[in-house]
């Protein structure tokens, strides 16, 4: 067995997404591009690729990443560019989108001649976490004046929308595409391609993937357009756990266990979305608060039923700990930061990367 902490990528879990994609593309004719923001654990990026047509990112680093390690197409956006990373942006990517016609004007010459798009925000979206919500008042993501964007349709062949969040309801979404094509339908007959983004949860169990397809492709003829989705959670979801040992155990009031892992530097995104972990199957008659091993009060995964109360040295999987733990986790507390392993499809695991007390004192200086 190997030392824990481990996040375990299990590629016959990760699959069944990859399946559910192909599939979409198949019938809807959309593309689909993985979101590095949420994963970018590139040893399983040859695997991926097959099913899925490129990246798309949210900084140069990203771009860079995708370009190297998954290749396809390559599509660069970012909240603002910087005058010292535009060259290198556009030497890796294909399309560069931009998140505001100041940013399109500010790097107008330097992109002449290259596919260029431009974030628009619809003003409607799913989220209600305001700290996620791109339709949030005042919220800088894209530009949302269809006068203004049409100013700008000389230099532009497509647009990005991303205003879905953990969208499992089919209904909704078409709801808000209809908003979209209502708001900028005549802007939208004028490009080539147009991103839907991410948000989507179309490789949930009960999604209904074939209407969802018919919509797209629907959207796609209606008005002659390439349409990209842009999915992170959705391609990753349920393909990993974090594998912990159980340090000690105490009493106060509830049964606690200390694990050698901590929410916060290694699953950080439940923290701040304050929600639990998931530990399955969460069955049985001891009920036991799971903590992590920082030294912050509330680095707590959850509270869970077990059929026998925990001691050291027993093994716990945190499921789903694929989107947005491995792209987040830091070094707080100084806490051992967890292997990544892969479980291949024939079953045998390999590790992929271990971190060490060097690579904590080289993250700082
Ligand atoms: C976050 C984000 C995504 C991926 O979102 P998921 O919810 O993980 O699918 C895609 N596109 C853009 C522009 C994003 O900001």
């Amino acid at each position: 067995m190997l030392p824990t902490p481990y996040y375990l990528i299990d590629k016959s879990r990760l699959l069944a997404n990859m399946e559910k994609i192909k599939r979409l593309r198949e019938l809807s004719g959309a593309k689909a591009l993985l979101a590095l923001k949420c994963f970018a654990t590139w040893g399983v990026f040859d695997f991926m690729k097959d099913y899925m047509d490129g990246t798309t990112s949210s900084s140069l680093y990203e771009i860079k990443l995708g370009h190297e390690k998954f290749g396809g197409e390559t599509h660069a956006y970012s909240v603002a560019y910087a005058d010292d990373e535009i060259a290198e942006v556009l030497a890796n990517c294909d399309k560069i989108i931009f998140n505001s016609i100041g940013q399109l004007e500010r790097f107008s010459s330097v992109s002449e001649g290259r596919i260029r798009g431009l974030r628009v925000n619809p003003r409607v979206s799913t989220s209600d976490f305001d700290l996620a919500d791109p339709a949030r008042p005042f919220s800088r993501l894209g530009e949302w004046d269809p006068e203004k964007i049409e100013a700008v349709m000389d230099r532009i062949s497509g647009f990005m929308f991303h205003n879905n969040c953990e969208n499992a309801d089919f209904g909704r979404f078409d709801e808000m595409l209809a908003v979209i094509e209502d708001r900028f339908g005549h802007l939208i007959a004028r490009a080539e391609w147009v991103s839907l983004g991410g948000g989507i949860h179309f490789t949930g169990d009960d999604y209904p993937l074939e209407r969802f397809a018919a919509r797209l492709r629907a959207f796609s003829e209606k008005y002659g357009v390439q349409v990209y989705l842009e999915p992170g959670e959705a391609a990753i979801t349920r393909s990993a756990t974090l594998e912990v040992t159980v340090l000690d155990t105490l009493h106060n009031g509830k049964d606690l266990a200390i694990v050698d892992s901590s929410i916060e530097a290694h699953m950080l995104d439940l923290l701040i979305y304050r929600q639990s972990a998931k530990i399955e199957p969460d069955e049985g008659e001891h009920e036991i608060m799971i903590c992590g091993k920082s030294c912050l009060a509330g680095d707590i995964f959850g509270t869970f039923r077990f059929p026998a109360p925990l001691k050291a040295g027993d093994r716990l999987s945190v499921q789903d700990a694929a989107g947005y733990t491995m792209v987040k986790k830091n070094w707080f507390n100084g806490v051992k930061m967890p292997a990544i392993a892969i479980r291949e499809l024939d079953g045998t695991v390999r590790t992929v990367r271990e971190f060490s007390y060097e690579d904590y004192k080289q993250s700082l200086s």
